[in-house]
């Protein structure tokens, strides 16, 4: 066994005895949560035969359902039809930990790296888009549990601290001392906290989909589950034609909305790699293990760490406790979902920031793919002539944005010229991953000096220095 170094991280020096994490983890079984919460879902027929839209959305995420949606607010008499190649929202929307943020650009810092002459814009619109999601949620009455409660950021080692004092001066932000962070949520490792209170809200997330789904096919979109797209075809005259196993759509304009999936588009498949995010759920607190903590305002919390771990309560007083590792994988599969020395250590986390829960157990663990981008924030492209429209590339944080991208595409398949259009962020893609074996070889160097990082007051390397000069990186 190695002895302590001054390089070990707060999770490692307060490390709980492995019993602890062994009996917290003993009930938990390999299921998505937010998926059997939501309860039984509505089946939509698989696409048989051939049929005509005027727009064909493939994709039945966020994404794909409020493009949808939205499609029908703008020209309720438009004929909609949505490809799933599974089930509405069993991927990412139905998986993920609920933070739906303002941001746009995977938060303040990378959006005024990259886009420093257009970042108030994008803020603005970024505030805009959850305003409005706010008001969708409302006016289309959405049962998704949304919150607005904003998110806490805590500090976990000393030279965090400082970053806080720095992000906290912002509007509606406010820095917590160590007594004040832990009067909002208890732990003896928070040294220090901001809290954002208006840029964030909590979602049930796979409620989030599935009502989506029930107002989309509501308005009239057609909607086919176990339909998969195999290709589209833009050669004919005009029109789009979308092939899947047992059937085809012809459409006038076709959105792509397939997130970390292979892309439809070969030019867009090498704009995402997949990256596995782990994610553990508690049993529901009971009224004393809930006051121990506090967490009065409900507030989403992340830590500041490069390999950060967010969690949240959900309406039955569990917590949510994911993130740490990111694991790049070459292709997205099931066999990636498990991963028993991940989830040990988030559990070993949880124990170091909630000692006061030794006792509690899990009850399900699960992962999902994250399509991170090399920009950490969504790209949106344009493709046959104007005809099909496609965004990707969240990076871990899509739950609010993939209703400004769903905005995005269809002001371009109308060919309009917006606000949105005009960006800088919309009209440019990012640069490519390189191809393997090289993109492994860089991701895992990465992760590797990010990780040092964290163990060295957060001094980047010269690896990740020459990365952010040239603008490329690795994220969740
Ligand atoms: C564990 C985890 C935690 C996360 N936490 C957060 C968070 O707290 N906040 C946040 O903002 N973001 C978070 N995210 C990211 C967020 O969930 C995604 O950015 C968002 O759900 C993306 O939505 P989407 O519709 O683009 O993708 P998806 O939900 O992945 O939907 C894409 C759909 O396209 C379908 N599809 C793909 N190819 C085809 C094809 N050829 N034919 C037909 N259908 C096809 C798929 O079956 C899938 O249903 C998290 C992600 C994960 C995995």
């Amino acid at each position: 066994m190695r002895g302590p170094s001054r390089h070990d991280t707060v999770f490692e020096r307060l490390a709980p005895p492995a019993a602890a994490v062994d009996a917290a983890l003993a009930p938990t079984r390999h299921a998505v949560f937010w998926l059997e919460d939501a309860g039984a879902a509505p089946a939509y027929p698989t696409l048989t035969g051939s049929a005509s839209a005027d727009l064909a959305v493939v994709g039945g995420g966020y994404c794909g359902l409020w493009t949808a949606v939205l499609a029908k607010r703008r020209d309720p008499g438009a004929r909609v039809v949505l490809l799933e190649a599974e089930t509405v929202g069993w991927a990412a929307s139905g998986r993920n930990g609920g933070f739906c943020e303002a941001s746009l650009t995977h938060g303040e810092e990378n959006g005024r790296s990259r886009w420093p002459e257009e970042y108030a814009v994008l803020e603005r619109l970024g505030r805009e888009n959850l305003d409005a999601f706010e008001a969708d949620v409302r006016g289309l009455g959405l049962d998704c549990q949304f919150e607005r409660t904003g998110v806490l950021s805590v500090a976990v080692e000393p030279h965090q601290v400082e970053w806080l004092q720095e992000s906290a001066r912002a509007p509606d932000h406010g820095f917590l001392d160590a007594a004040a962070v832990r009067r909002e949520i208890d732990s003896p490792v928070f040294l220090a906290g901001d809290w954002s209170r208006d840029d964030c809200a909590l979602v049930h997330p796979a409620r989030l989909a599935r009502e989506l789904a029930r107002v989309a096919a509501e308005l009239g979109v057609e909607i086919h589950e176990h339909t998969r797209v195999t290709g589209i075809d833009t050669a004919a005259s005009g029109r789009v034609s979308v092939h899947t196993g047992a059937g085809s759509v012809t459409s006038d304009r076709v959105a792509l909305a397939t997130n970390v999936f292979p892309s439809l588009l070969r030019r867009a498949r090498l704009l995402t790699v997949p990256v596995y995010d782990y994610v553990l759920m508690t049993e529901p607190l009971s009224d004393a293990q809930l006051a121990s903590v506090g967490w009065a305002h409900r507030q989403g919390l992340g830590d500041l760490a490069n390999q950060f771990h967010y969690s949240r309560l959900t309406a039955d007083h569990r917590i949510l406790w994911g993130g740490y590792d990111a694991i790049y994988r070459r292709r997205v599969g099931a066999a990636h979902e498990e991963r028993p020395e991940t989830f040990r250590r988030l559990a070993s986390h949880f124990l170091t920031v909630f000692p006061q829960l030794e006792g509690v157990s899990f009850t399900h663990r699960w992962a999902g793919a994250i399509d991170t981008s090399t920009r950490f924030a969504a790209f949106h492209g344009l493709a046959a002539r104007g005809r099909v429209a496609y965004a990707a590339g969240f990076t871990g944080l899509g739950v609010g944005a993939t209703r400004f991208a769903a905005e995005v595409m269809l002001d371009r398949l109308a060919g309009l010229t917006t606000e949105r259009t005009a960006l800088e962020m919309v009209r440019r893609l990012p640069l490519p991953f390189p191809p393997e074996p090289l993109a492994s070889a860089g991701i895992n160097l990465t992760r590797w000096s990010l990780d040092r990082a964290d163990r060295r007051q957060g001094r980047r390397n010269l690896f990740l220095r020459t990365l952010d000069r040239v603008g490329l990186g690795f994220d969740s």
